[in-house]
């Protein structure tokens, strides 16, 4: 490819032209490096669940005569693939919104109702564990985008604030129009996040302690979906947290306004 944008720059002296392709072929290295980071730690992670399952069953052999023993192993390996499942559902969402960079199909979606929705699962842990999880703020506030991403961003997000908070301590969504952005707060009393790893919590497979993530069922790609998600509606996740004292992750997401055009994607640095 290199010789071939070498003929092209002394074909054509146009500067203008060969600038826009340097360019393209920056954006394509920088892709490219993108795709193979993320295929070697995805081969990697899969590795862990496949590995557990295959001992699991392995162990289950040597123990066939003892029934008690053969309904724990059954457990944990309908555990560990429920982990599987859940990492390749995962990864297949972030590929795909890596490769698409921007929404196949805007609408005006309803916020009210994107949380609504995000809000399920985490209604039910937070009831398991006594976590007050409660749902506010201004209502009928719309933006340009995807239903979906956007569930699945607020659901991870509120997954994530339930999952690392202690029971009876309080969670709560909070939604306001700033300016001209759609605020979703998304607020806990949890264990929190130190400043040195709040920078890197939205890295792909990135986890502050592998092991807890893992017993939450965790896959550490949540947050890493959630800033691809903001970026492509034009918008952006921010995070305040305190070791101790909980986090407040905050989606911004350009609101609608009747007759305006959606805005174009943002930059996810990654
Ligand atoms: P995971 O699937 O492991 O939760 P995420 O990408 O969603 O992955 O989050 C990355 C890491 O950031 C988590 O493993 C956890 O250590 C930390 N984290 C995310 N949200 C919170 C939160 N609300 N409180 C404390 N730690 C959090």
């Amino acid at each position: 490819r290199g010789r071939v944008m070498l003929q092209v720059r002394v074909a054509n002296l146009d500067t203008e032209h060969v600038v826009v392709l340097a360019e393209d072929r920056t954006e394509a290295r920088r892709i490219e490096a993108i795709r193979r980071d993320f295929t070697v730690n995805v081969s990697h992670e899969l590795k862990t669940p496949i590995g557990a399952i295959s001992l699991l069953a392995e162990t289950m052999q040597d123990a066939a005569d003892d029934p008690d023993a053969v309904r724990h192993f059954a457990g944990r390996m309908q555990q560990e693939s429920t982990r599987l499942a859940a990492l390749v559902h995962e990864i297949i969402e972030l590929s795909r919104l890596q490769v698409a960079g921007a929404l196949p199909e805007v609408s005006v979606i309803d916020i009210d109702a994107v949380i609504d929705e995000a809000a399920d699962r985490a209604r039910v842990v937070a009831a398991a564990k006594e976590i007050t999880l409660s749902l506010g703020g201004d209502s009928g506030l719309t933006v340009y985008g995807d239903h979906s991403l956007l569930v699945t961003a607020v659901r991870n997000l509120l997954d994530n604030a339930v999952a690392y908070s202690g029971p009876n301590t309080r969670v709560g969504v909070g939604v306001k129009l700033a300016g001209d952005l759609v605020e979703i707060a998304v607020v806990d009393q949890g264990i929190g996040i130190s400043a040195a790893e709040q920078s890197r919590v939205f890295e792909r497979f990135y986890r502050v302690d592998p092991a807890r993530s893992r017993d939450t069922g965790g896959t550490g790609l949540g947050l890493s979906i959630v800033k691809h998600v903001a970026a492509d509606h034009g918008g952006d996740v921010k995070i305040w947290s305190e070791p101790g004292r909980g986090s407040t992750f905050t989606l911004r997401i350009p609101a609608a306004h009747p007759g305006s055009a959606p805005p174009g994607p943002t930059d996810p640095h990654d």
